[in-house]
Protein backbone atom coordinates (compact mmCIF):
# COMPACT_ATOMS: atom_id res chain seq x y z
CA UNK A 1 0.00 0.00 0.00
CA UNK A 2 0.82 3.63 -0.74
CA UNK A 3 0.14 7.04 0.76
CA UNK A 4 -0.06 10.38 -0.27
CA UNK A 5 -0.82 13.16 2.91
CA UNK A 6 -2.71 16.16 1.45
CA UNK A 7 -2.22 18.84 4.10
CA UNK A 8 -5.47 21.51 3.74
CA UNK A 9 -4.69 25.20 5.16
CA UNK A 10 -3.61 28.29 3.27
CA UNK A 11 -2.19 28.89 6.71
CA UNK A 12 0.66 26.18 5.51
CA UNK A 13 1.10 27.82 2.36
CA UNK A 14 1.84 31.35 3.68
CA UNK A 15 4.41 29.96 5.82
CA UNK A 16 2.11 30.56 9.32
CA UNK A 17 2.10 26.95 10.94
CA UNK A 18 4.25 23.80 10.14
CA UNK A 19 3.62 20.74 8.59
CA UNK A 20 3.92 18.72 11.69
CA UNK A 21 0.98 16.84 10.70
CA UNK A 22 2.49 15.37 7.59
CA UNK A 23 5.67 14.58 9.75
CA UNK A 24 3.82 12.56 12.66
CA UNK A 25 1.72 10.75 9.81
CA UNK A 26 4.65 9.42 7.84
CA UNK A 27 6.69 8.41 10.70
CA UNK A 28 3.42 6.34 11.92
CA UNK A 29 2.61 4.94 8.55
CA UNK A 30 6.49 4.18 8.50
CA UNK A 31 5.69 2.08 11.26
CA UNK A 32 2.94 0.41 9.34
CA UNK A 33 4.97 -0.70 6.84
CA UNK A 34 3.29 1.74 4.25
CA UNK A 35 5.35 4.06 1.95
CA UNK A 36 4.55 7.51 1.94
CA UNK A 37 5.81 9.01 -1.75
CA UNK A 38 4.28 12.28 -1.38
CA UNK A 39 3.07 15.50 0.76
CA UNK A 40 1.54 17.48 -0.76
CA UNK A 41 -0.06 20.87 1.10
CA UNK A 42 -2.94 22.98 -0.62
CA UNK A 43 -5.10 26.04 0.92
CA UNK A 44 -8.24 26.13 1.51
CA UNK A 45 -9.80 26.15 -2.09
CA UNK A 46 -11.79 23.78 -3.20
CA UNK A 47 -10.57 24.33 -6.75
CA UNK A 48 -6.83 23.49 -5.81
CA UNK A 49 -8.00 20.85 -3.04
CA UNK A 50 -9.87 18.87 -5.99
CA UNK A 51 -6.93 18.77 -8.46
CA UNK A 52 -4.32 18.02 -5.87
CA UNK A 53 -7.01 14.91 -5.31
CA UNK A 54 -7.34 14.04 -8.77
CA UNK A 55 -3.51 13.45 -8.67
CA UNK A 56 -3.11 11.55 -5.25
CA UNK A 57 -5.72 9.44 -6.74
CA UNK A 58 -3.08 8.00 -9.76
CA UNK A 59 -0.23 7.79 -7.38
CA UNK A 60 -1.82 6.22 -3.96
CA UNK A 61 -4.48 3.55 -2.53
CA UNK A 62 -4.42 5.80 0.64
CA UNK A 63 -4.97 9.32 0.52
CA UNK A 64 -4.87 11.18 3.87
CA UNK A 65 -5.60 14.67 4.50
CA UNK A 66 -5.35 16.99 7.49
CA UNK A 67 -7.43 20.09 8.43
CA UNK A 68 -11.14 21.41 6.90
CA UNK A 69 -13.15 19.78 9.16
CA UNK A 70 -13.93 22.68 11.51
CA UNK A 71 -17.07 24.59 11.31
CA UNK A 72 -16.02 27.84 8.91
CA UNK A 73 -16.65 28.91 5.47
CA UNK A 74 -12.85 27.83 4.77
CA UNK A 75 -13.16 24.12 5.88
CA UNK A 76 -14.25 22.21 3.14
CA UNK A 77 -12.51 19.17 2.90
CA UNK A 78 -14.93 16.42 3.02
CA UNK A 79 -17.39 18.81 1.05
CA UNK A 80 -14.74 18.65 -1.70
CA UNK A 81 -14.36 14.62 -1.47
CA UNK A 82 -17.74 14.35 -1.51
CA UNK A 83 -18.25 16.56 -5.03
CA UNK A 84 -15.40 14.88 -6.08
CA UNK A 85 -16.56 11.07 -5.27
CA UNK A 86 -20.22 12.02 -5.81
CA UNK A 87 -21.05 11.10 -2.41
CA UNK A 88 -23.80 12.70 -0.24
CA UNK A 89 -23.01 13.96 3.32
CA UNK A 90 -25.17 12.49 6.05
CA UNK A 91 -25.29 13.67 9.65
CA UNK A 92 -23.81 11.55 12.12
CA UNK A 93 -26.10 11.36 15.03
CA UNK A 94 -23.33 10.34 17.51
CA UNK A 95 -20.97 13.33 16.33
CA UNK A 96 -23.78 16.19 16.65
CA UNK A 97 -24.93 14.16 20.12
CA UNK A 98 -20.99 14.99 21.66
CA UNK A 99 -21.13 18.43 19.72
CA UNK A 100 -24.83 19.26 21.42
CA UNK A 101 -23.04 18.05 24.82
CA UNK A 102 -20.09 19.56 24.47
CA UNK A 103 -22.00 23.55 24.26
CA UNK A 104 -23.80 22.14 26.99
CA UNK A 105 -20.69 21.42 29.23
CA UNK A 106 -18.95 25.02 28.18
CA UNK A 107 -22.69 27.02 28.78
CA UNK A 108 -22.61 28.21 24.93
CA UNK A 109 -25.09 28.63 22.57
CA UNK A 110 -24.15 26.44 19.77
CA UNK A 111 -24.50 28.57 16.43
CA UNK A 112 -25.79 26.73 12.99
CA UNK A 113 -22.30 26.22 11.29
CA UNK A 114 -21.28 23.93 14.38
CA UNK A 115 -24.19 21.51 13.24
CA UNK A 116 -21.92 20.61 9.84
CA UNK A 117 -19.29 19.50 12.00
CA UNK A 118 -21.25 16.19 12.50
CA UNK A 119 -21.90 15.79 8.57
CA UNK A 120 -19.86 12.58 7.59
CA UNK A 121 -19.30 10.89 4.10
CA UNK A 122 -22.42 8.58 3.49
CA UNK A 123 -21.19 5.29 4.13
CA UNK A 124 -18.04 5.84 6.11
CA UNK A 125 -16.29 4.67 8.91
CA UNK A 126 -16.56 7.47 11.30
CA UNK A 127 -13.39 8.32 13.75
CA UNK A 128 -14.16 9.69 17.31
CA UNK A 129 -12.69 12.76 17.98
CA UNK A 130 -12.45 12.75 21.43
CA UNK A 131 -10.47 16.31 22.00
CA UNK A 132 -12.23 18.51 19.37
CA UNK A 133 -15.58 18.02 18.23
CA UNK A 134 -15.19 17.37 14.43
CA UNK A 135 -15.18 13.73 13.99
CA UNK A 136 -12.95 11.89 11.47
CA UNK A 137 -13.53 9.60 8.33
CA UNK A 138 -11.75 6.64 6.82
CA UNK A 139 -13.79 6.00 3.60
CA UNK A 140 -13.50 3.33 1.17
CA UNK A 141 -13.99 4.29 -2.77
CA UNK A 142 -13.17 2.47 -6.24
CA UNK A 143 -10.04 0.38 -4.59
CA UNK A 144 -8.84 3.61 -2.40
CA UNK A 145 -9.21 4.23 0.92
CA UNK A 146 -9.45 8.43 1.78
CA UNK A 147 -9.02 9.38 5.63
CA UNK A 148 -10.17 12.36 6.84
CA UNK A 149 -8.35 14.11 10.11
CA UNK A 150 -8.45 17.67 11.80
CA UNK A 151 -5.89 19.72 11.56
CA UNK A 152 -5.12 20.83 15.11
CA UNK A 153 -2.33 18.13 16.47
CA UNK A 154 -3.86 17.86 19.59
CA UNK A 155 -6.71 16.06 17.69
CA UNK A 156 -5.26 14.12 14.74
CA UNK A 157 -2.44 12.85 16.91
CA UNK A 158 -4.76 10.58 19.56
CA UNK A 159 -7.34 10.49 16.77
CA UNK A 160 -4.52 8.29 14.60
CA UNK A 161 -2.73 6.50 16.75
CA UNK A 162 -6.31 5.15 18.60
CA UNK A 163 -8.79 5.08 15.99
CA UNK A 164 -7.22 4.81 12.49
CA UNK A 165 -3.63 3.56 12.89
CA UNK A 166 -5.35 0.14 14.33
CA UNK A 167 -7.94 0.00 11.40
CA UNK A 168 -5.32 0.37 8.83
CA UNK A 169 -3.55 -2.49 10.40
CA UNK A 170 -6.16 -4.43 9.96
CA UNK A 171 -6.83 -3.69 6.41
CA UNK A 172 -3.58 -4.88 5.48
CA UNK A 173 -4.08 -7.24 7.48
CA UNK A 174 -0.93 -7.41 9.19
CA UNK A 175 0.27 -8.63 12.57
CA UNK A 176 -2.41 -6.55 15.50
CA UNK A 177 0.90 -5.83 17.54
CA UNK A 178 3.31 -3.16 17.02
CA UNK A 179 5.36 -2.15 19.86
CA UNK A 180 7.98 0.39 20.05
CA UNK A 181 10.81 0.69 23.31
CA UNK A 182 12.86 3.88 23.04
CA UNK A 183 16.45 3.90 24.76
CA UNK A 184 17.93 7.28 25.76
CA UNK A 185 21.73 7.79 25.57
CA UNK A 186 23.68 10.85 26.25
CA UNK A 187 27.33 11.56 26.30
CA UNK A 188 27.91 9.84 22.65
CA UNK A 189 27.31 11.28 19.31
CA UNK A 190 25.14 9.79 17.14
CA UNK A 191 28.12 9.36 14.44
CA UNK A 192 29.68 7.29 17.46
CA UNK A 193 26.54 5.18 18.61
CA UNK A 194 25.48 3.88 14.53
CA UNK A 195 29.09 3.49 14.37
CA UNK A 196 29.73 1.10 17.16
CA UNK A 197 26.15 -0.61 16.01
CA UNK A 198 26.91 -0.32 12.83
CA UNK A 199 26.29 -4.07 12.65
CA UNK A 200 23.61 -4.73 14.17
CA UNK A 201 22.03 -1.31 12.36
CA UNK A 202 22.30 -2.87 8.92
CA UNK A 203 20.79 -6.14 10.01
CA UNK A 204 17.70 -5.20 11.29
CA UNK A 205 14.17 -6.37 10.00
CA UNK A 206 11.51 -7.21 13.00
CA UNK A 207 12.41 -4.63 15.23
CA UNK A 208 13.53 -2.20 13.71
CA UNK A 209 15.99 0.09 15.47
CA UNK A 210 15.74 4.29 14.37
CA UNK A 211 18.12 6.68 15.50
CA UNK A 212 17.50 10.04 16.15
CA UNK A 213 19.56 12.84 17.82
CA UNK A 214 18.37 16.06 19.17
CA UNK A 215 19.82 18.65 21.75
CA UNK A 216 22.22 16.66 23.84
CA UNK A 217 21.17 13.48 23.76
CA UNK A 218 20.50 10.20 21.06
CA UNK A 219 17.82 8.16 21.31
CA UNK A 220 17.10 4.64 19.33
CA UNK A 221 13.60 3.50 18.93
CA UNK A 222 12.76 -0.44 18.77
CA UNK A 223 10.04 -1.57 17.22
CA UNK A 224 8.87 -4.47 17.17
CA UNK A 225 5.31 -6.35 14.87
CA UNK A 226 3.72 -9.67 16.17
CA UNK A 227 0.92 -11.14 16.92
CA UNK A 228 0.84 -10.86 20.45
CA UNK A 229 2.06 -8.27 22.38
CA UNK A 230 4.42 -11.13 24.38
CA UNK A 231 6.28 -11.54 21.57
CA UNK A 232 6.59 -8.53 20.62
CA UNK A 233 8.09 -7.29 23.92
CA UNK A 234 10.88 -10.58 24.10
CA UNK A 235 11.88 -9.32 20.36
CA UNK A 236 12.74 -5.61 21.39
CA UNK A 237 14.17 -7.22 24.81
CA UNK A 238 16.83 -9.51 22.74
CA UNK A 239 17.51 -6.67 20.34
CA UNK A 240 18.06 -4.15 23.82
CA UNK A 241 20.13 -6.42 25.31
CA UNK A 242 22.22 -6.50 22.28
CA UNK A 243 22.74 -2.70 22.32
CA UNK A 244 23.13 -2.68 25.46
CA UNK A 245 26.42 -4.61 25.87
CA UNK A 246 27.76 -2.07 23.05
CA UNK A 247 26.66 1.03 24.53
CA UNK A 248 24.86 0.52 27.66
CA UNK A 249 27.40 2.66 28.96
CA UNK A 250 25.89 5.75 27.85
CA UNK A 251 22.08 5.20 28.47
CA UNK A 252 20.50 7.47 31.04
CA UNK A 253 17.23 6.36 30.57
CA UNK A 254 13.83 4.92 28.69
CA UNK A 255 10.95 6.14 26.84
CA UNK A 256 9.07 9.49 27.86
CA UNK A 257 12.67 9.68 30.09
CA UNK A 258 14.43 13.02 29.45
CA UNK A 259 17.44 14.50 30.58
CA UNK A 260 15.30 16.59 32.94
CA UNK A 261 13.32 13.75 34.47
CA UNK A 262 16.55 11.58 34.69
CA UNK A 263 18.05 14.68 36.89
CA UNK A 264 14.60 14.65 39.32
CA UNK A 265 14.81 11.38 39.75
CA UNK A 266 18.13 11.01 40.68
CA UNK A 267 18.19 13.96 43.31
CA UNK A 268 14.55 12.81 44.74
CA UNK A 269 16.43 9.43 45.22
CA UNK A 270 19.27 10.43 47.01
CA UNK A 271 17.22 13.08 49.22
CA UNK A 272 19.25 16.02 47.43
CA UNK A 273 18.31 19.51 46.51
CA UNK A 274 19.55 22.03 43.84
CA UNK A 275 19.36 25.27 43.04
CA UNK A 276 21.14 27.27 39.81
CA UNK A 277 23.03 30.58 39.27
CA UNK A 278 21.66 31.69 35.21
CA UNK A 279 23.35 34.15 33.50
CA UNK A 280 23.28 32.78 29.62
CA UNK A 281 20.55 30.86 30.22
CA UNK A 282 18.13 33.37 32.30
CA UNK A 283 15.56 30.76 34.40
CA UNK A 284 15.73 28.31 31.23
CA UNK A 285 17.38 25.32 33.17
CA UNK A 286 15.31 26.15 36.44
CA UNK A 287 12.25 25.68 33.71
CA UNK A 288 13.75 22.63 32.11
CA UNK A 289 13.35 21.39 36.07
CA UNK A 290 10.45 22.77 37.03
CA UNK A 291 8.48 21.40 34.04
CA UNK A 292 8.79 17.98 35.81
CA UNK A 293 6.09 16.58 37.88
CA UNK A 294 8.02 16.19 41.92
CA UNK A 295 10.16 19.22 40.80
CA UNK A 296 9.46 21.06 43.85
CA UNK A 297 10.56 18.10 46.52
CA UNK A 298 14.31 18.95 44.71
CA UNK A 299 14.44 22.21 43.22
CA UNK A 300 14.67 25.05 46.02
CA UNK A 301 15.25 27.84 43.89
CA UNK A 302 17.98 30.36 42.08
CA UNK A 303 18.93 33.19 40.92
CA UNK A 304 18.64 35.13 37.87
CA UNK A 305 22.20 36.96 37.65
CA UNK A 306 22.37 38.27 33.74
CA UNK A 307 24.54 41.60 34.11
CA UNK A 308 27.58 41.71 36.01
CA UNK A 309 26.29 43.94 38.66
CA UNK A 310 23.66 41.30 39.17
CA UNK A 311 26.71 38.54 39.68
CA UNK A 312 28.14 41.46 42.24
CA UNK A 313 24.74 42.02 44.02
CA UNK A 314 23.12 38.38 44.01
CA UNK A 315 26.13 36.63 44.39
CA UNK A 316 28.68 38.49 45.91
CA UNK A 317 31.40 37.80 43.58
CA UNK A 318 34.04 39.88 43.52
CA UNK A 319 34.74 42.82 41.22
CA UNK A 320 38.32 41.78 41.14
CA UNK A 321 37.64 38.32 39.89
CA UNK A 322 35.13 39.53 37.07
CA UNK A 323 37.38 41.97 36.12
CA UNK A 324 40.33 39.50 35.91
CA UNK A 325 38.57 36.56 34.46
CA UNK A 326 35.57 38.08 32.68
CA UNK A 327 31.59 37.20 33.05
CA UNK A 328 32.05 34.18 30.40
CA UNK A 329 34.89 31.70 31.95
CA UNK A 330 36.13 29.31 34.14
CA UNK A 331 36.33 30.81 37.45
CA UNK A 332 33.17 33.20 37.01
CA UNK A 333 31.52 29.79 36.68
CA UNK A 334 32.97 28.30 39.75
CA UNK A 335 32.17 31.17 41.72
CA UNK A 336 28.69 31.41 40.45
CA UNK A 337 28.09 27.83 41.29
CA UNK A 338 29.83 27.84 45.04
CA UNK A 339 27.71 31.18 45.84
CA UNK A 340 24.85 29.43 44.52
CA UNK A 341 25.38 26.97 46.67
CA UNK A 342 26.43 28.94 49.71
CA UNK A 343 22.65 31.43 49.43
CA UNK A 344 20.23 28.33 49.22
CA UNK A 345 21.61 25.48 51.36
CA UNK A 346 21.54 23.11 48.41
CA UNK A 347 23.78 20.37 48.08
CA UNK A 348 24.37 20.74 44.44
CA UNK A 349 24.63 24.05 42.42
CA UNK A 350 24.40 24.72 39.09
CA UNK A 351 25.72 27.49 37.02
CA UNK A 352 25.23 28.80 33.64
CA UNK A 353 27.56 31.42 32.19
CA UNK A 354 28.16 32.44 28.16
CA UNK A 355 28.27 34.00 25.21
CA UNK A 356 24.95 32.94 23.15
CA UNK A 357 25.87 34.89 20.10
CA UNK A 358 25.73 35.80 17.39
CA UNK A 359 28.05 38.64 19.13
CA UNK A 360 31.04 37.11 20.92
CA UNK A 361 31.42 38.12 24.44
CA UNK A 362 34.69 40.29 24.93
CA UNK A 363 37.46 37.63 23.57
CA UNK A 364 34.95 34.49 24.13
CA UNK A 365 33.57 33.62 20.70
CA UNK A 366 29.86 33.29 20.35
CA UNK A 367 28.43 30.21 21.54
CA UNK A 368 31.19 29.83 24.49
CA UNK A 369 29.54 28.38 27.05
CA UNK A 370 31.15 27.30 30.71
CA UNK A 371 29.08 25.22 33.39
CA UNK A 372 30.03 25.22 37.10
CA UNK A 373 28.34 21.95 39.08
CA UNK A 374 29.41 22.70 42.93
CA UNK A 375 28.92 19.37 44.89
CA UNK A 376 29.53 18.82 48.57
CA UNK A 377 32.51 17.04 47.14
CA UNK A 378 34.14 20.17 45.29
CA UNK A 379 33.64 22.09 42.54
CA UNK A 380 33.74 21.25 38.69
CA UNK A 381 33.57 23.60 35.55
CA UNK A 382 32.53 22.08 32.16
CA UNK A 383 33.57 24.36 28.91
CA UNK A 384 31.37 23.97 25.44
CA UNK A 385 31.59 25.59 22.24
CA UNK A 386 28.44 25.65 20.75
CA UNK A 387 27.43 26.73 16.93
CA UNK A 388 23.95 27.31 17.02
CA UNK A 389 22.15 30.21 16.64
CA UNK A 390 21.15 32.22 19.76
CA UNK A 391 18.35 30.56 21.27
CA UNK A 392 19.74 26.59 20.23
CA UNK A 393 22.84 27.61 21.85
CA UNK A 394 20.72 28.48 25.15
CA UNK A 395 18.69 25.39 25.23
CA UNK A 396 22.04 23.63 24.26
CA UNK A 397 23.81 24.74 27.36
CA UNK A 398 20.70 23.62 29.75
CA UNK A 399 20.73 19.99 28.11
CA UNK A 400 24.05 19.55 28.55
CA UNK A 401 23.91 21.27 31.93
CA UNK A 402 21.41 18.27 32.84
CA UNK A 403 23.97 15.59 31.25
CA UNK A 404 27.00 16.94 33.23
CA UNK A 405 24.60 16.57 36.21
CA UNK A 406 23.62 13.05 35.40
CA UNK A 407 27.40 11.86 35.47
CA UNK A 408 27.92 14.00 38.70
CA UNK A 409 25.10 12.53 40.57
CA UNK A 410 25.62 9.25 39.30
CA UNK A 411 29.45 9.59 39.95
CA UNK A 412 30.47 7.85 36.64
CA UNK A 413 33.68 9.56 35.89
CA UNK A 414 34.66 7.60 33.16
CA UNK A 415 32.29 8.85 30.60
CA UNK A 416 32.99 11.58 28.28
CA UNK A 417 30.72 14.14 27.06
P1 LIG B 1 -10.85 23.42 13.42
O1 LIG B 1 -12.07 22.72 13.87
O2 LIG B 1 -9.94 23.84 14.56
O3 LIG B 1 -11.10 24.50 12.41
P2 LIG B 1 -9.89 21.87 11.16
O4 LIG B 1 -9.94 20.38 11.06
O5 LIG B 1 -10.85 22.65 10.34
O6 LIG B 1 -9.97 22.26 12.68
P3 LIG B 1 -7.90 23.62 10.16
O7 LIG B 1 -8.93 24.69 10.30
O8 LIG B 1 -7.39 23.32 8.82
O9 LIG B 1 -8.43 22.28 10.79
O10 LIG B 1 -6.68 23.90 11.12
C1 LIG B 1 -6.92 24.23 12.48
C2 LIG B 1 -5.59 24.44 13.15
O11 LIG B 1 -4.86 23.21 13.21
C3 LIG B 1 -4.64 25.38 12.44
O12 LIG B 1 -4.86 26.72 12.78
C4 LIG B 1 -3.30 24.90 12.90
O13 LIG B 1 -3.00 25.45 14.16
C5 LIG B 1 -3.48 23.41 13.03
N1 LIG B 1 -3.05 22.71 11.80
C6 LIG B 1 -3.76 22.55 10.66
N2 LIG B 1 -3.07 21.84 9.75
C7 LIG B 1 -1.90 21.53 10.31
C8 LIG B 1 -0.75 20.80 9.88
N3 LIG B 1 -0.70 20.24 8.66
N4 LIG B 1 0.30 20.66 10.73
C9 LIG B 1 0.23 21.22 11.96
N5 LIG B 1 -0.82 21.93 12.43
C10 LIG B 1 -1.87 22.07 11.63
MG1 LIG C 1 -10.84 24.92 10.54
Amino acid sequence: MNAEIIAVGSELLLGQITNTNARFLSMHLAELGINVYHHTVVGDNADQLEKAIAIAEERADLIIFSGGLGPTKDDLTKETIARHLGTELAMDEEALESIEEFFIRAKRPMTENNKKQALVLAGSDVLVNRHGMAPGMLYKHDDRVYMLLPGPPKEIEPMFQFEAKPKLAHMLNKAEVILSHVLRFYGIGEAELEDRLQDILDAQTNPTIAPLASDGEVTLRITAKTDTEEEAWELIQKEKQAILARVGDYLYGYDDDSLASKVVDLLSESGKTISAAESLTAGLFQSELAAIPGASAVLEGGVITYSEQAKKDQLGLSPELLELHGTVSEDTAIAMAEACRRKFGTDVSVALTGAAGPDAHGDQPAGTVWIGIATADGVNAYRLQLSGMRNTNRLRAVKLALSYLIRTLTNNKTRKI
